[in-house]
């Protein structure tokens, strides 16, 4: 049975069956790209915000091996704590990977570090346990 609504695109009214949400395929069409635009927007953003990060560590670290850097100042050029790769445990320190790098946050200060690219992270290991550390991990590093 056909009932009468409205098409969420265009506004216009039509007759339609239960299931149908667009009045036309052109709105259909249309409601579907804006969609993947979003999407799209979305995830390039994400990725932005990596290669951005990636580029600072890069910078700092030049052909240096491990560095350390003030938090604040880091956070000024640009840096975004709250995005990064994956998580990576280095000896007893849970740290964010970015790339090739590891960031690890204590006392105001970033450590950072070149990692062996075959290193695995710890998002493909068992996180049990992990959970309360990488909380408060990210609960510190949150920019303010
Ligand atoms: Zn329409």
């Amino acid at each position: 049975m056909a009932t009468r609504k409205n098409c969420p695109v265009c506004d216009n009214a039509f007759l339609g069956r239960k299931n149908r949400i667009y009045c036309t395929l052109a709105c259909k069409s249309q409601a579907n790209n804006e969609r993947q635009e979003i999407k799209k927007r979305f995830e390039n953003s994400v990725i932005a915000t990596l290669v951005r990060n990636r580029a600072i560590l890069l910078g700092v670290m030049s052909n240096r091996e491990s560095f350390k850097v003030d938090k604040d100042y880091f956070e000024e050029e640009g840096y975004d704590l709250s995005y990064f790769t994956s998580l990576y445990r280095h000896r007893n320190e849970l740290m964010m990977r970015c790339f090739e790098f590891g960031v690890s946050l204590s006392n105001g200060q970033l450590k950072i570090i070149r990692l062996k690219t075959e290193e695995p992270s710890i998002i493909e290991m068992h996180l049990e346990g992990v959970d309360k550390e990488f909380m408060d991990m990210l609960f510190s590093s949150r920019p303010k």
